[in-house]
């Protein structure tokens, strides 16, 4: 994959410079020379990250930035601040401003790939998990119950064996997160498995190798997706670049400035809340694909295809199948009398009653409306009526508590039942007799069961 960096800088020798070695890297290089320019170009391009020079005339990097990650078009988009090398003013100004990484100028090629390396592969997950989402989303299932992704009170991991260096951060950190220290690899790998937000290694102790404990956390089922916040020396380049080979996700250079420290915790605990809530999210959207919202029963389109595969084997094995189509009687009578809430109250309900009214291996279903389905495996016509029967009679006997208990409605069903008839047959078949054996409940003066045979 050929991944697209906008170049945004003033200087227009800057801006070729870095094309230049961009383009020999093989990046596809866009290029702006002020903040608006870039601000337009990032949302109709989407490139894959920025490069953003500070200091430019009219809207500086940091405004350019802040309105970037304000969009939520761009906000997505990893940003790379570029400062003056004695700018740590600067580089925490970046990151308050929303900027995921910087490099000083003169620009140090390998640590500049390196990053955009490492930012560009995050990324790609990102888009990965935004994209799944919103298929999910366009297939009809809706799951936003919006966190509030904030970049405080996360619990940080210190792998330190350095007790000095340790103690400071953990000062640093106790302010806004819940940090916890190890000194020992081991330990550390062990307490990397639990409910972390953040791991720090310090990849340059003498006691272990930080490297080797990068690489056992990423390569972990359980802490795969931890972002790991590396403490390097910035003398030892060959440790450095292999740090961001094997995938942490931002660096540190020792010695550790506390505010540096404290802005890259924050964007990264950050980065793990929008992971975490969008990883939790896609599991909701999976299961709203099968359950229907209002009763938390299976739906249509789970019931179709479980049915198909009851349907098949029963075909073959000979093995009976049945459902039962219900269907309230004058529900509508009781949005109109009591209103739609209480309409709900009483699907719930009857929903609850259902699934307490069939073995574990039926399945319950909402179609849609008031209209309900139990598909009952292993179950012939004559049991089907018998259960059909009980669950008749278990609605019908008990008023529905509604309203807060003020009111007690009594709720009746009309019940079709139709079961499958081996080869031949066909869950659409199935389905339309015991949906007529319904109609003729009805026409018969409801509160009854009717078998369809075929
Ligand atoms: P019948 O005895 O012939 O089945 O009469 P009915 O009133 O139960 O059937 P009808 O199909 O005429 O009306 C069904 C009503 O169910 C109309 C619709 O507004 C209501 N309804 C459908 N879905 C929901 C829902 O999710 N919640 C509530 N409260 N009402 C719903
Ligand atoms: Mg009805
Ligand atoms: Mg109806």
């Amino acid at each position: 994959m050929v991944a697209r960096v906008l170049v945004v800088d003033d200087v227009d020798a800057n801006v070729r410079l870095l094309e230049a070695k961009l383009t020999i890297e093989y990046y596809d290089v866009l290029t702006a020379s002020d903040g608006p320019t870039a601000i337009r170009i990032a949302a109709e391009e989407k490139p894959d990250i920025i490069l953003l020079d500070v200091m430019m005339p009219g809207m500086d990097g940091f405004e350019t930035c802040r309105r970037i990650k304000a969009d939520p078009v761009t906000s997505h988009i990893p940003v790379v601040l570029v400062t003056a090398l004695d700018g740590r003013e600067d580089r925490i100004k970046g990151l308050e401003a929303g900027a995921d990484d910087f490099v000083t100028k003169p620009i140090d090629d390998v640590v500049l790939f390196a990053r955009v390396k490492s930012l560009t592969r995050l990324k790609l997950i990102m888009d990965e998990l935004r994209e799944r989402e919103e298929s999910s989303r366009r297939m009809g299932v809706s799951a936003d119950k919006a966190g509030r992704l904030k970049g405080s009170g996360g619990r940080i991991l210190i792998v330190d064996d350095n007790p000095r260096q340790a103690e400071k951060m953990v000062e640093v950190l106790s302010k806004e997160h819940r940090p916890s220290v190890e000194t020992d690899p081991v330990a550390g790998l062990a307490a990397a498995k639990g409910p972390n937000d953040l791991l720090i290694v310090n990849v340059a102790a003498s006691e272990f190798d930080g490297l080797r404990l990068v690489a056992q956390v990423r390569s972990a089922e359980t802490t795969r997706h931890l972002p790991i916040l590396a403490v390097v020396d910035p003398a030892d380049r060959p440790r450095l670049v292999k740090a961001l080979d094997l995938g942490v996700t931002d660096l540190l250079t020792k010695p550790v400035d506390a505010e540096e420290l404290a802005a890259r915790a924050r964007t990264q605990v950050r980065r793990k809340r929008y992971t975490d809530f969008l990883r939790e999210k896609l599991d909701y959207s999976l299961e709203m694909a099968v359950t229907d919202a209002l009763t938390g029963l299976h739906n249509r389109r789970y019931m179709a295809g479980q049915l198909q595969g009851f349907v098949s084997r029963s075909a073959l094995s000979g093995e009976p199948v049945s459902v039962l189509v219900l269907d309230i009687d004058h529900f509508k009578a009781v949005n109109d009398g009591f209103g739609h809430d209480a309409g709900d109250e009483v699907l719930r309900e009857f929903a609850v009653r259902l699934a307490t009214n069939v073995r574990a291996v039926d399945l319950p279903c909402r179609l849609g409306g008031e209209e309900f389905v139990v598909v009952m495996p292993g179950t012939d016509m004559e049991d089907a009526r018998r259960i059909a029967e009980r669950i008749r009679r278990d609605v019908g006997s008990t008023p529905f508590r509604v309203m807060g208990g003020r009111e007690l409605l009594t709720v009746t069903i009309s019940i079709g039942v139709a079961a499958c008839t081996g080869a031949g047959d066909t869950p659409e078949a199935l389905l339309k007799r015991a949906d007529e054996g319904v109609y003729e409940a009805k026409a018969a003066g409801r509160d009854r069961v009717v078998v369809r045979a075929a």
